[in-house]
């Protein structure tokens, strides 16, 4: 399937969760086979052999994040909402496009010097994933990339990230 026909599964839903935003829905593209295997095909051969674990954002990064550890061989991690974990945890606070929130980690979630690839379904401001880069960091992991389904390129969330590596299927470039 091309980038293209891929597209075509994401959904826009204008003024949600407030006036002004567009929301980029992702269940048309999860409900297919064909799209979700595209997807995940993409995203997981580019870090076949570099990578030891995958981090998920709650909640649309697990969708995404435990199919591309599985074609991996490897396992998953999770970065959740507060409240949410039940072990010893870090937590890093971030902005939203619309408000603001907290991701928590556990603190053994992975090994020292683990590779790890953050996994979201979209990366608007960046707040979000640049959060889960702060929490891989201080509990020493290395931040192998940043893969995305989608890129909302006007939003520039990609200098958020400094110099981690940013892989994205599908760009919107304008508002
Ligand atoms: P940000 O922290 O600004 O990069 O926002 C990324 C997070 O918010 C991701 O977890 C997305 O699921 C969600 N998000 C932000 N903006 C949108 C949008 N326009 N459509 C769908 N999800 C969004």
């Amino acid at each position: 399937m091309t980038l293209e026909e891929l597209k075509t599964y994401v959904r826009d839903i204008p003024d949600f969760p407030k006036p002004g935003i567009v929301f980029k829905d992702i269940t048309p593209l999860v409900g297919s086979g064909p799209a979700l295997a595209e997807v995940v095909g993409r995203i997981g051969d580019r870090y076949r052999g570099s990578i030891d674990t995958v981090l998920g954002i709650e909640s649309r990064g697990f969708i995404v994040g435990a199919p591309v550890a599985h074609r991996l061989g490897l396992g998953m991690t999770v970065v959740r909402k507060p409240g949410k974990l039940p072990g010893d945890t870090l937590a890093a606070d971030y902005e939203l496009e619309y408000g603001t929130d907290r991701l928590e980690i556990h603190r053994d979630a992975f090994g020292k010097k683990s590779r790890v690839l953050i996994v979201d379904d979209l990366l608007a401001t960046g707040g979000t994933a640049s959060a889960a880069i702060e929490l891989v960091r201080r509990l020493g992991g290395e931040v192998a990339g940043c893969a995305f389904i989608i890129e909302l390129g006007f939003l520039k969330g990609r200098q958020r990230l400094g110099d981690v590596e940013v892989f994205s299927l599908l760009g919107y470039d304008g508002e």
